[in-house]
Formats: C-alpha cells, sequence, structure tokens
C-alpha cells in the first residue's frame, strides 16, 4: 500500500502567540513549531497500516525552509520519504491554493490512502481535506477514530454527537484522523538517525505545474486580535455564608453564567 500523509508545521499550543505589526499575521519569533496533532495521528495510523500490510508511507508538507523540521520528525516516526512544497507563491495563498498545490504533488503518486488531520491546529479551517478529495476526484472520510484497510476498501469509524458511525469505502480515498485514532509513537533515537538519512524532496510551483493565478488567495485574513485581558481576579470577603451568597449573586448577576 502507499499511504501518502499531508502533514502541516503549526504552531506549539504552548507557545506564547503574537499578533505581528500587520495586524492579520503572527509574529513568528517566539513560536515553538511543531508537527499538528491532528496529522501525528494520521502519521502514526500510516505506520500501523504499513507495518500490516507492508507498502511506504510519503509525507507531504507546504510551508516554508522551517517546514522540513516537520518532515524530518514524521521520517524519525518511520515514514519512508518526504516531499516538501515551498515556493514564495505558496506562502500567501489559501487553504483553496495549498490543496491544489498538495493535490499536484499527491497525484502522481499514486496513493492508495491520503491521511490528513481534521483540522490543522492555529488555522483551523478544517478545509484542506474536502479540497484535496475534490480535486484528486476521490471519495473523502472525516473525522477517522478507526481506520481497516482490506480488499481495496477501507472501513471507518466516525465520532458523531452521541454515537460511532462505520462508513465503507472503496480505495484510493482521503481519510481525516480525529483524536483517538491512534496514540502516536515517540521517535526512537534509531528513528532519528535513520531520518538524517531520508530523502525530502522540494518542489515549487512550477515543478507542480502550478501558475501564480491558481495560487492567488480568494479570501485574505482582515484581522487577528487576541483574546481580551482576563479582568482582575476579586476576592470576597466575609464569613462563608456571605462568600457563598455573594458569589452566587456575582455569578448571576455579573458572570451571567447562572
Ligand atoms: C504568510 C501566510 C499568509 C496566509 N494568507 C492567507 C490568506 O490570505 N487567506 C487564507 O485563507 N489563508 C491564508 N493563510 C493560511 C494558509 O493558507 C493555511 O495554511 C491554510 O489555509 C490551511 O489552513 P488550516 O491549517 O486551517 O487547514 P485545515 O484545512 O484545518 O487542515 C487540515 C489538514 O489538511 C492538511 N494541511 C493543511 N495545510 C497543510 C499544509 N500547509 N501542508 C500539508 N498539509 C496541510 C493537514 O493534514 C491538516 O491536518 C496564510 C498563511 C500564511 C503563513
Amino acid at each position: 500500500m502507499k499511504i501518502v500523509v499531508a502533514v502541516k508545521q503549526v504552531p506549539d499550543t504552548e507557545s506564547r502567540i503574537r499578533i505581528a505589526p500587520d495586524g492579520r499575521s503572527i509574529a513568528e519569533g517566539e513560536v515553538n513549531w511543531i508537527v499538528s496533532p491532528y496529522d501525528e495521528f494520521a502519521i502514526e495510523e500510516a505506520l500501523r497500516i504499513k507495518e500490516k500490510k507492508g507498502g511506504e508511507v510519503v509525507l507531504v508538507s507546504l510551508g516554508p525552509d522551517r517546514a522540513q523540521s516537520a518532515l524530518r520528525s514524521g521520517l524519525a516516526m518511520g515514514a519512508d520519504s518526504a516531499i516538501h512544497l515551498k515556493d514564495p507563491l505558496f506562502e500567501a495563498t489559501d487553504t483553496l491554493g495549498t490543496a491544489r498545490a498538495l493535490a499536484a504533488a499527491i497525484k502522481p503518486l499514486g496513493a492508495d490512502l491520503v491521511l490528513t488531520g481534521q483540522q490543522g491546529v492555529g488555522g483551523d479551517n478544517s478545509q484542506v481535506p474536502g479540497l484535496l478529495a475534490e480535486l484528486l476526484d476521490l471519495p473523502q472520510v472525516t473525522v477517522a477514530v478507526k481506520i481497516e484497510v482490506a480488499d481495496g476498501k477501507a472501513t471507518v469509524e466516525r465520532e458523531v454527537e452521541g454515537a460511532h458511525e462505520t462508513w465503507e469505502t472503496s480505495l484510493p480515498a482521503v481519510v481525516s484522523a480525529q483524536k483517538g485514532l491512534n496514540e502516536p509513537r515517540y521517535a526512537s533515537l534509531k528513528g532519528i538517525m535513520a531520518a538524517k538519512k531520508k530523502t525530502i524532496e522540494t518542489k515549487d510551483a512550477a515543478a507542480l505545474g502550478l501558475d501564480a493565478s491558481a495560487l492567488v488567495p480568494k479570501v485574505r485574513v482582515a484581522a487577528l486580535e487576541g483574546p481580551p485581558a482576563r479582568p482582575a481576579v476579586r476576592m470576597i470577603e466575609g464569613d462563608p455564608d456571605t462568600q457563598v451568597k455573594e458569589l452566587l449573586r456575582l455569578l448571576h448577576e455579573e458572570a451571567k453564567i447562572i
């Protein structure tokens, strides 16, 4: 089986995010970059399917130079090879442009299965997997919590409100990973050393047959704002009875949550 995993590099959720002076993007200076956690589930699942069925796992990431470290992390987990999509034209594109570049890179690979995360943490658009399925003309199953592959088909469980759905799809297909699909492995020292020797092929827009018009964003981020500053802590004075009454009053009248 050939399994392709779309891997996005995102800011670590523990990083302190600051808005850049343009008011539309984040200041990257203090950001620590990681593989999007949902994409780690996708990589882990690809490796587990490969371990059962044989085959190969190819990672594809679109991003600037730093995206190579996300690809190296996936290679250290056990993926076989990686493709880095890098071009100044990709840097200001939207989800459609991202999906077009990913689709152009993935199409010639002849994948049996394309795995993605259900959302890229930080951007959280949850659009790329659907766009990718459409551009590749493949069926799609979203938010997978279990994937079984056999006889040219995949059986995929999805978590929906209060229930689990089981879907069957022909392969190839695009399946997006939800939390609960698996527990991603840590890269071993041997894996980290081996990853240094694995190939990362780099492709730009021209190599993918894309011209600038395919990558012009149709939507743009108009503004980015941090959450409002947290109000100062208020201490409630008095004996326990008074404190409880005052707390209930504040929750009811000011916070309006009861
Ligand atoms: C400088 C800059 C300018 C930008 N300008 C715009 C803009 O004008 N308009 C706009 O809409 N967006 C813009 N973006 C956002 C950028 O296009 C996002 O990467 C894209 O929208 C995907 O967002 P997401 O993480 O929310 O994707 P989602 O759809 O939430 O991602 C779901 C899954 O798709 C796959 N995936 C997504 N992105 C990638 C990737 N890059 N490489 C590999 N796999 C991927 C992963 O498997 C991921 O788990 C900009 C980003 C930057 C850094």
